[in-house]
């Protein structure tokens, strides 16, 4: 793996040197020395991104209302799984934590009422900022594995809330379907946890999620203008798309570098190291700007520490989802059949089978041979 991701790094580098230097040209028409450092990413991708962007965000925010993006929910679910998503009013026997929480069900065919999902997408005062997921309580089967206590979940973000009300963002919709594919897994797991194991591929349905929002066929059955009705224009979801996409090889060398930490860790009997240290001479080794002495970034990144799928597997997570879109989605999104295969080869034994096993049966291709 670690030789893999060597060979990505030289590949991706030199693609990550010019994202730099675009960095470093709009650097230097505002400051003296045009050296880009790490505080510096944020601020000059942003004015670089609002610089090529073809739309204003209000009017995009208005074609992805909650109401809409849960429709888009319910359209990608229901076609591919045959499930319905439906918000529904809070009601008397729900004690939520705060009043901007939505409550969603989720209905199945034959079972009705399988999971709960309480969503608390905004940002407000002392909230955690980082995407996540909550059970709040598990399903229940009988011994025949008939379901006799449905799921309750929490999807919890900061999304920042525009001045039109609740709306959301490309990158927002992106995000909440992420955190819906790792709700998918704990539906069709039922009463079973996806362990814990080493090299789990946890991330395999939440990226192959965010794929779904990232196809204007699938995105424009829901975008519709809040007061016109009319359908998000092409123009403009390309130009998210590119622009958005601008610095993905620096980003990608970033989360090359965390891997190679984090299978640095995994190998290595790390009492009495300086993990910072460990941390240190990856990023020299691997980024493209300077690494920020005193900082000690694996402490604080949830991904390195208490998270089931070791952040290494989601690299491999990306590579294979990216395949199987190709594979299985591509041609037809919403292709019940595709659904199914997910649901019955991935979904339903993430975490509980062999990870390569898994993925060997579900892209019909030896996994080694892709990730060469
Ligand atoms: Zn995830």
């Amino acid at each position: 793996m670690s030789e893999r991701l060597k060979k990505m790094t030289v590949e991706i580098k030199l693609k990550a040197k010019s994202e730099i230097d675009l960095i470093s040209q709009e650097k230097s028409k505002k400051e003296e020395d045009p050296r880009v450092f790490a505080w510096d990413m944020r601020f000059y991708q942003r004015s670089i991104n609002e610089s090529r962007i073809k739309f204003s965000h209000q009017e995009w925010k208005q074609h992805f209302s909650m109401t809409n993006c849960i429709a888009g929910l319910n359209l990608v679910c229901g076609s591919l799984f045959g499930i319905s998503i439906k918000e529904v009013p809070m009601g008397a026997e729900s004690k939520v934590w705060h009043e901007a929480v939505r409550k969603l069900q989720i209905i199945a065919p034959q079972e009705g009422l399988v999971s709960t999902v309480y969503l608390d997408l905004f940002a407000r005062s002392g909230k955690d900022v980082q995407p996540s997921n909550e059970i709040i309580q598990h399903a229940k089967v009988d011994i025949n594995g008939k379901l006799i206590q449905p799921s309750t979940f929490a999807i919890n973000t900061s999304f920042v809330p525009s001045l039109e009300g609740a709306n959301l963002n490309f990158r927002d919709l992106e995000t909440l379907f992420h955190e819906f594919g790792h709700i998918l897994s704990f539906i069709f797991l039922r009463n079973q946890r996806p362990g814990n194991a080493p090299f789990s591929l946890l991330e395999i349905p939440p990226i192959l999620m965010e794929k779904f929002v990232n196809d204007y066929r699938v995105v424009s059955t829901f975008a519709k203008h809040e007061k016109t009705g009319k359908i998000l224009p092409k123009e403009w979801f390309d130009s998210a798309k590119e622009t958005y996409s601008l610095f993905k090889n620096t980003e990608k060398l970033t989360k090359i570098a965390l891997a190679e930490y984090d299978i640095a860790v995994h190998n290595l009997r790390i009492i009495g190291r300086n993990t910072s240290l460990m941390l240190q001479k990856i990023n020299e080794n691997t980024l493209p700007i300077p690494h920020l002495d005193g900082t000690h970034f694996q402490t604080q990144f949830m991904h390195l520490g208490p998270y089931g799928s070791s952040f290494y597997s989601y690299i491999l997570s990306e590579i294979f989802a990216d395949h199987a879109w190709k594979k299985h989605f591509e041609n037809d999104p919403l292709n019940r059949k595709q659904g199914e295969k997910l649901r019955n080869e991935v979904l339903s034994l993430t975490g509980l089978k062999d990870p390569f096993e898994m993925i060997k049966l579900y892209i019909e291709e030896n996994p080694d041979k892709i990730m060469e």
